[in-house]
Formats: C-alpha cells, structure tokens, sequence
C-alpha cells in the first residue's frame, strides 16, 4: 500500500480506465476472446462463426437521474434500452439480461413493481429474457444491467475499423435529450422556488424529455442493415454526445473525421428547447449525449444507399489521422471536436457526474 491519494478526477473517465486496463492481463491472450475493454461491448467465440457480447451499464440516482423528475417505469426501461444500444453498436443482436439492484430504505414494494414493468416491457419490445441479477440495500438506487448478445463472425462492427473515405452517417437526430434534460432541471427549479403552487408543463416540451427518459436502442437498424446487406466499418452508440463517439471511433481507427454542422439532424423542439436558454443547438449535438443513436462509418455507396433508404443521413467523412477532428461549420470554419463529450469525473455537462 502506498500514501499517495490521487483523485480519480486527475485521470478523468476514459484515463481511468485506460488505467484499469493496463492492471489487468491483456484478455487477448485467450484467443476465444476477440474484442476485451474499449469498445461498447466485449466479444468472445463462443462456436465456429458465431460469437458472444456482452456489456455492462449501470444508473445510479443523484448521478444518471433525479428519482423526483423520473417515473419509476421510465427509469426500467431506460436501464434495459441503454444496454441494449451497446449490444446494437456490434450490430449483434440481444438475448439474455441480468439486472443488479441497489434499493435505499425510503423505496417502496409498489416503486420496484413498477420499475420492473418498465424493465419486462422493455425486454418484451427488444424480445430479450430478464433471467437473473443481484439485490442489496444501498444509499442510493442503483440498477447495473448485463446484457448478452449475438452476432456471426462476419456481422460483428468494431469502433476501429474506419478507414479514409468512408462517409460517417447517424440514425437519427441528437441533442434531444440534452434538451429534454434543460427542461427538466428548469422545472425542477421552479418546483424548489414556488412548492406545492407549481404546476409542470411539460407537453410543449415532451418529444425532448422524452428522448431523456425513455430512449430506444436502434435495433431496428440492425436489422435494416442486414436487409440491405450493409456491413459498417465502424460503429458506436451515442450516449456520451457526438463528439466524443467520434473520437472514440477515430483514435481506434488512426483516422481523423470531418462533420457538417449543416448536416446534422436536430429536431426542431430541440431548436427552440436550445433559443430558449440562450444555447447552441449545435453544442447540444455535439457535446450532449444520451441520443442512443448510432453513429457509423461506412463505404460512400452503403452510405447512399442508407440515406436512400432512409434509415441513416450522412454527416460527414472519415479523414486521414494527421486532418484531425473537426466540425465544417456553415460559414466554412473548421472547429475542432473535443473528445470529452460527457466525462464521469469532468465537470458535468449532463445529468452524470462524480
Ligand atoms: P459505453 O459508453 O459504450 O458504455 P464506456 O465508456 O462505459 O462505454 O466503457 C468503455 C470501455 O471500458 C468498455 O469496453 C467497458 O466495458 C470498459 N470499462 C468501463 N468501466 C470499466 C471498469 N470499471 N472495469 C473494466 N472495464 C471497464
Ligand atoms: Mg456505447
């Protein structure tokens, strides 16, 4: 044991676990083990072609959300959903869940009922089995899901396999959710300020709380692109923002990345949800997170025939290393894109942090 205390803060998120990866052996060694730390989820042969993925996530109350702002069916599925993505972003397909849950003393038996419907709707919408977990008291609530899935050899997608010209497309808009979560904390200041005389009205604004609390895993894409026999180079879900899944796909794949910011898909109510705080809508894409979206790269015929088909829009190209990352801002500007998107131990710039 040493005397030295070094806050996790000085590491930040991905340095922590940079560091924790390099206590552990290399799980590479084990040559049935294909992808160990670093991606969205780990992967292993589990037979001749087919294989294994597995990934982990967990919401914790003060820190992924507000219990007084977040319907306990919501909160469920929500925990489902964001595992669920992980598995997607291999473009496998989920099977089985195992769910690990921290209850404090002022929960009640009718708050875990209905945090487990949330949980079995959401495994029935994903067709996935709820088949174990774990349950303690605890401080805090606390829900940590495991999720296994599957994929063939020849289906998987890593974060690193993008190469120079390929285009990078995305499923869907973001910054909704980073827009539903001003909205929420705003009323929860109101809330503070007038008690009981305060009435939240939260219709205006309920497409981008909805994308807050309850986010859908992009499976449906996976099977889009089996259909039209797509295979990415690289993919990630967007839950820390934009930027930060892109650099994660980029520093993986020794590339560098240019997006349009005039080609990014933002939904009008996050627009109005950003003009109304004095924000930038483009901030909230980029640097928001928690879309559950996904952000890939992919050949520029596959990227035409996604945005063809509907399905994904392209935002922007795979560059070589040294071009760097950057935004190509309408004005011509090229603004680089920091990493840090949402970061555990950074100062928070969503709902998450320590
Ligand atoms: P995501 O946002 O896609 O869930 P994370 O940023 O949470 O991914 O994790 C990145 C990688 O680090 C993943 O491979 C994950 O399994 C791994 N990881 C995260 N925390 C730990 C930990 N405490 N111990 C071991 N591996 C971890
Ligand atoms: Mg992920």
């Amino acid at each position: 044991m040493t005397d030295s205390f070094t806050p996790v803060s000085n590491l930040g998120e991905f340095g922590l676990i940079d560091r924790i990866t390099s206590i552990l052996p290399d799980p590479l060694t084990d040559t049935r083990i294909v992808c160990g730390i670093g991606d969205d989820a780990a992967v292993y042969r589990t037979s001749e072609g087919m294989l294994q993925v597995i990934s982990t996530d967990a919401l914790v109350e003060g820190i992924h959300f507000d219990r007084t702002l977040t319907p306990m069916t919501y909160l469920g599925g929500k925990a489902i959903s964001v595992n669920v993505s992980d598995v997607v972003a291999m473009n496998a397909l989920p099977r089985l869940a195992t769910v690990a849950l921290g209850i404090p003393r002022n929960m009640s038996v009718e708050m875990i009922d209905a945090l487990y419907h949330g949980m079995a709707a959401a495994c029935d919408s994903y067709d996935i089995k709820l088949v174990g977990g774990d349950t303690t008291s605890s401080p805090a609530l606390y829900l940590a899901v495991t999720i296994i899935g599957e994929v063939s050899d020849d289906r998987v997608v890593f974060r690193r396999g993008a190469r120079e010209g390929d285009l990078v497309c995305v499923t869907g808009d973001v910054g909704g959710a980073y827009a539903g979560l001003q909205v929420l904390l705003d009323q929860r200041r109101a809330l503070d300020e007038m008690g009981e005389t305060f009435e939240p009205d939260l219709e205006a604004h309920r497409y981008v709380i909805n994308r807050l609390l309850t986010p859908k895993a992009r499976l449906d894409f996976v099977s889009t692109l089996s259909e039209l026999g797509i295979r990415p180079t690289a993919m990630i879900d967007i839950s820390d923002g934009l930027a930060s899944e892109l650099n994660h796909i980029c520093r993986q794949s020794d590339t560098g990345a240019t997006i349009r910011v005039s080609a990014l898909p933002i939904d009008p109510i996050t627009r109005a949800v950003a003009d109304q705080y004095l924000d930038d809508a483009d901030t909230y894409a980029f640097y928001g997170g928690e879309d559950y979206e996904l952000l890939l790269t992919v050949s520029p015929e596959d990227a035409e025939a996604l945005e063809q088909s509907g399905h994904a829009l392209i935002i922007g190209e795979i560059l070589e290393s040294s071009a760097g990352i950057h935004a190509l801002s309408p004005d011509a500007d090229m603004i680089p894109l920091q990493g840090a998107g949402y970061d555990h131990f950074e100062e928070p710039f969503s709902g998450d942090g320590l």
